[in-house]
Parts: structure tokens; sequence; C-alpha cells
């Protein structure tokens, strides 16, 4: 009777591998990460006037992560702050020290690559995958 439950159980609910809370699957939102690269393409183009151009597309397989909805509130909320933080805050306290627009706009655009940096480090956490797939946290296609 205990396989019939945690059947029943793995088709329900899943831990998420964010926060570690159980959750239920119907509810989770999925996060895709980059699992390994399969092949790249390079190939030879002919663009304007002629001139030829190498085009390499990377071709890789992802794994749907599940993540429940609170950690995905958290992360939307967090990524909001940082480009606040980075791309208005700072930039306006930049543009009054050097009462200067210029140095304003400018520092939008530094604040908005240090927005995605920030963002990158603090907010977009790599899974382990072996763990997820324990927690049944992968999103797996069967039908
Ligand atoms: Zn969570």
């Amino acid at each position: 009777m205990k396989n019939i439950k945690d059947i029943a159980e793995k088709a329900l609910y899943y831990t998420c591998p964010y926060c570690g809370n159980k959750s239920l699957i119907s509810e989770a939102k999925i996060v895709e990460q980059k699992d390994k690269t399969i092949r790249k393409e390079t190939k030879i183009k002919t663009g304007a006037l002629g001139k030829k151009y190498a085009e390499t597309t990377e071709v890789y397989s992802v794994y749907r992560i599940r993540q429940c909805p609170k950690c995905e509130k958290s992360k939307r909320a967090k990524s909001s702050f940082i480009l606040i933080m980075c791309a208005v805050i700072l930039p306006i306290i930049v543009g009054i020290i050097k009462m200067s627009f210029v140095s304003f706009f400018l520092s939008v655009f530094l604040g908005l690559i240090l927005a995605g940096i920030v963002y990158a480090i603090f907010v977009d956490e790599k899974i382990d995958i072996e763990d997820a797939i324990e927690k049944n946290a992968i999103e797996t296609n069967l039908f």
C-alpha cells in the first residue's frame, strides 16, 4: 500500500529545490536551466555586398525545473529591486553629484549592465540536478 501512496504523492507534489518546501506540481512555475551544449553549428553566410561571414548557433538541452510560486515571487521582487537600484536610483545619485544629464544617461546604461551581473550572481542560482531529480522537481515530458 505504501507504494501506491508514494506514486500518488509523486504525481501531485514536489519539493522546491530553491527553498525546500513541499509544493503542488499544478502550481509550479518552470525555470529552464541549461544542461549541456549538444553541438555548435557554424554556417558561412553571404551578407550585403557579397561579403561572407560566419554565424555560429549553439544547440543545447535544458532541464525544466519546478519552482514554487513563493520563490518565483521573491525572485521577481529581488530582480525589480536590483533593477531599480542600479538603473534608476544610482544614475539619479550620479546625475545629482555630477550635475549632468550626460552622466545620468551614461549611468543608466552602466546600471543596466551592473543589474545583469548582480542578478546573475545573487538571484539566478544554479540548481544541483541530481538533488532536484530526487525532489521530483524536474518536469519530464512523458505525455
Ligand atoms: Zn520555493
